[in-house]
C-alpha cells in the first residue's frame, strides 16, 4: 500500500501526488469523522489545554489515533500553534517536514521551499509537471462547481464548502476526485435555481456541522466560501510558485481583503458572515474585516465540532431577518 503523508493545512499537494504517496489533510479526517470529539479527547488526555483551538487538538488526535508517521507541517503562513504542535509530534517520534509560505509573498523564497519539498520526496521536475497538468483539469472542474454555485445558483453552500475544502488533498486520489466532480456537475444541472439572498462566508472553515444547513433554511444562499475556495487554488498560471503566491490564505489580511471585496462585487453578495474559531489568533483580524467590508457583516464564533448553540442560532436568525427586510424579499 502507498504511504500516507499527513499535512496541517493546504500545501502544494502536486508534489506529494508526484511522489506517489497518499496526501492526507488531517483537518478533513478530523472533521469528517463520525465522532470528531474522540480526537479532541485524545489530545486532552495527552495534556493539551482545554482553552486552545480544537482544530489543533483534532489534528494531533488524528495523527496519534490513525498512526500517521510522516507529516508536512506549515510553520509559516498558517497557524501560530503549528510550531509547538510540530515539536510535540517530533517528541512522539513522528517524522515532521516543515514547509513555509513567506509572509511577504516573495516568489524566490517560495521557490526554494518548493524545491526543498520536492527534494525531500525525491521527485523530478518532469514528473511534477505531468501531475500538475492532470491536477489542473480537476481544479478547473472545482472552479466550475463554484461558478454553478454563485452564477447559476444550483449548488448549496454546504456542497460548495465540501467540494472546495476537500480539494486540499482531493481525498487522496485526484483522478477519482475529478471523476466524482464530473458526475456532480452533470447532476446539479438538472436542478432548479435557488433564488434566496446571496451571501458569503469568510474566515477559517467552520467547525460546526450544521451551520450551512441552518442558515440556508432561514432564507439565504451561501455562494462564496472564501477560504475553501482558496484551498482549491483557482489560479491557472503555468508556474507553481506563481499559483501559490496568488493563493491568499497564508499571506496576511490585506491580500485577503482585496480578494473578498472583488468577490462581493462579482457575486453580488448582500451580506458576509465571518466565522472565527475560539482561541484562534486570526479572530483579531475581525477588527480590520468589519471596518472594510461594505455589506452587512456578522461575526460568529465556534468552538467544538457540535451543533450550533442557541445563542448563535438566535444571532443568525436575526441577521437573516434583517437581510430579508433590507432586500425586500
Ligand atoms: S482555527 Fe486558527 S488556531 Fe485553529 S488551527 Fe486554524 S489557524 Fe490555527
Amino acid at each position: 500500500m502507498d504511504k500516507v503523508v499527513g499535512f496541517t493545512t493546504t500545501i502544494p499537494v502536486e508534489i506529494l501526488f508526484a511522489a506517489d504517496v497518499i496526501p492526507c489533510d488531517l483537518n478533513n479526517i478530523f472533521i469528517s469523522a463520525e465522532e470528531p470529539m474522540f480526537y479532541i479527547e485524545r489530545a486532552e488526555r495527552d495534556g493539551f489545554p482545554r482553552n486552545m483551538c480544537n482544530w489543533v487538538k483534532g489534528i494531533y488526535g488524528v495523527v496519534m489515533e490513525k498512526g500517521i508517521e510522516e507529516i508536512v507541517a506549515v510553520v509559516e503562513g498558517d497557524c501560530s500553534n503549528t510550531q509547538a504542535l510540530m515539536e510535540i509530534l517530533k517528541h512522539r517520534g513522528k517524522k515532521v517536514i516543515p514547509f513555509s509560505f513567506p509572509y511577504d509573498r516573495d516568489r524566490d523564497v517560495l521557490k526554494r521551499e518548493l524545491k526543498k519539498l520536492a527534494s525531500y520526496f525525491s521527485v523530478t521536475p518532469e514528473r511534477i509537471k505531468k501531475v500538475e497538468k492532470e491536477i489542473e483539469d480537476v481544479r478547473r472542474l472545482l472552479e466550475e462547481i463554484d461558478r454553478l454555485t454563485w452564477q447559476e445558483r444550483l449548488v448549496t453552500g454546504y456542497e460548495n464548502h465540501l467540494w472546495l475544502v476537500r480539494s486540499s488533498d482531493m481525498m487522496g486520489d485526484y483522478k477519482k476526485y475529478g471523476g466524482m466532480a464530473e458526475r456532480f456537475i452533470a447532476e446539479v444541472k438538472t436542478r432548479k435555481k435557488n433564488d434566496a439572498i446571496p451571501i458569503g462566508m469568510i474566515g477559517v472553515p467552520p467547525i460546526q456541522p450544521d451551520l450551512f444547513e441552518f442558515i440556508e433554511k432561514k432564507g439565504v444562499h451561501v455562494v462564496f466560501n472564501e477560504t475553501q475556495r482558496q484551498f482549491s487554488l483557482p489560479y491557472f498560471s503555468k508556474r507553481m510558485a506563481e499559483r501559490y503566491t496568488l493563493y491568499t490564505y497564508p499571506y496576511g489580511i490585506f491580500y485577503r481583503v482585496k480578494d473578498i471585496l472583488g468577490e462581493i462585487k462579482r457575486r453580488n453578495l448582500k451580506g458576509i458572515v465571518h466565522y472565527v474559531q475560539a482561541f484562534c489568533y486570526r479572530s483579531m483580524e475581525d477588527v480590520i474585516l468589519r471596518e472594510t467590508i461594505p455589506v452587512p457583516f456578522l461575526t460568529i464564533e465556534g468552538d467544538l465540532p457540535k451543533g450550533l448553540d442557541s445563542r448563535t442560532k438566535i444571532r443568525l436568525e436575526a441577521y437573516v431577518e434583517m437581510l430579508i427586510q433590507k432586500e425586500g424579499v
